[in-house]
């Protein structure tokens, strides 16, 4: 097919209303002729749901929180052809719609799992940006895929980066892969003060502007905790044949090395659109926002190897990626709670990984687990990591 002849693809943005999300309706929109937007789902901001629905005419839109009313949003659409879905069935069924042929998962948590494998059975080309539905359950979410037929195509920069280093490479020469991180806003705070953070201080990223989820995990470098399961989950890599390393500037977003000693790294300005928009057009490229990065007038870019004194998350993650089965899900379950506990005031912010650590410690894994026995392993991780952060 010639770049013309395309009819728009299809889109059903989950979490439309998050970070993410309202930058895929950008991309979107820079796009008319490539992409349209079929679906949309908030998990409880009705009117922000309503405002985008109004704007954008999809098919169908979902509140996927149970307990939101979904009154204003089916008040507001009354008498138009939009379908108002409501909890977590709704997200489902977005999903798997006719009308939809790629779903971006944009919605944060292990939350994201089930819709993830529901997109993946039912064939759908699945961009993913939900990186905890890997962690949980990337073995089962890849087999499902391959079983379907189905393309899973990472959204986060270092995973896309990673999959631009691999255009034409054969996945037995990589020798392994180099996992670019900023280092959050803590990377030179004495470690003595790191007690002493506060939500407010740890939700200031110096590169990326995020959900709060993931900039705190950015902070205490869980997130590439999670990455690193997320990449050995999408490129089938051994954990031992992934290397974090400290690059200040999120101009690299990652590298592959090669068994000829060659490196291939993946270099932009740390725009999460560019990212978002290679997943929607793969395996193409389209025309971007500005900014790229100027070798001769851009910052000079440095590495560091991770201190995990200062990041002892790192260690748990890899932990995690090494034994598999429920674990990484546990891993997970217990960061959604300890995270949601520090910014509520509940726990400190070197609290956070210690109450990770302990109910990692506390749990018996399950091998090879199902849907079900990962949703019983992260039901159980969300009572410990309570009960820890209550205490
Ligand atoms: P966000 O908090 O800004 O937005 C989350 C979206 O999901 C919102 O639309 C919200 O309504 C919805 N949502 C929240 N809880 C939900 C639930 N339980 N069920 C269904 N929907 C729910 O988060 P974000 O920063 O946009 O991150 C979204 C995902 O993308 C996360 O998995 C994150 O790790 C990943 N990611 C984000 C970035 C980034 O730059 N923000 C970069 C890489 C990866
Ligand atoms: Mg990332």
């Amino acid at each position: 097919m010639t770049a013309t002849s395309h009819s728009p693809r299809s889109i059903a943005i989950l979490g439309s209303t998050g970070s993410i999300g309202t930058q895929v309706l950008d991309v979107v929109h820079r796009h008319p002729d490539r992409f349209r937007v079929a679906c949309l789902s908030a998990h409880s901001d009705a009117p922000g749901l309503l405002r985008q629905a109004r704007q954008e005419r999809p098919s169908a839109v979902c509140l996927s929180d149970p307990s939101a009313d979904p009154t204003p949003l089916q008040e507001g659409l009354a008498g138009t052809a939009i379908k108002v879905l409501h909890g977590p069935g709704g997200l489902l069924e977005l999903a798997i719609r006719q009308d939809v042929d790629t779903v971006v998962l944009a919605v944060v948590g292990a939350a994201g799992l089930p819709v993830a494998l529901r997109a993946a059975e039912a064939g759908k080309i699945l961009a993913l940006a939900n990186k905890e539905s890997l962690v949980a359950g990337g073995a089962l979410l890849m087999a499902t895929a391959r079983r379907s037929g189905a393309e899973v195509i990472p959204i986060d920069s270092e995973h896309s980066a990673i999959l631009q280093c691999l255009r034409g490479e054969r996945r037995e020469e990589i020798r392994r892969i180099l996992l670019t991180a900023s280092g959050g806003p803590f990377r030179t705070t004495p470690l003595a003060d790191l007690e002493g953070v506060t939500p407010e201080a740890a939700l200031d990223h110096p590169t990326w502007s995020m959900g709060p989820r993931i900039t705190i995990d950015s902070a205490t470098m869980m997130n590439k905790s999670l990455e690193v399961i997320e990449a050995c989950e999408l490129f089938a890599v051994d954990p031992d044949d992934v290397t974090v390393v400290i690059h200040p500037q999120s101009i690299i977003h990652s590298m592959v090395e090669f068994h000829d000693g060659s490196t291939i790294a993946q270099l932009g300005a740390p725009d999460m659109r560019v990212p978002i928009q290679y997943a929607l057009s793969y395996p193409n490229r389209l025309e971007s926002p500005p900014g790229s990065y100027d070798p001769a007038g851009g910052p000079s870019l440095t590495f560091f190897e991770p201190d995990l004194e200062r990041y002892p998350a790192l260690s748990l993650g890899f932990a995690a990626a090494r034994e598999r089965g429920t674990l990484p899900a546990v891993l997970n379950a217990a960061d959604e709670v300890a995270v949601a506990g520090f910014l509520d005031g509940h726990i400190g912010f070197q609290e956070i990984v210690k109450t990770v650590e302990k109910v990692m410690e506390a749990h018996r894994v399950v091998p090879e687990p199902d849907l079900g026995a990962i949703l019983e392993a992260d039901r159980w991780a969300r009572d410990e990591a309570h009960r820890l952060c209550r205490r």
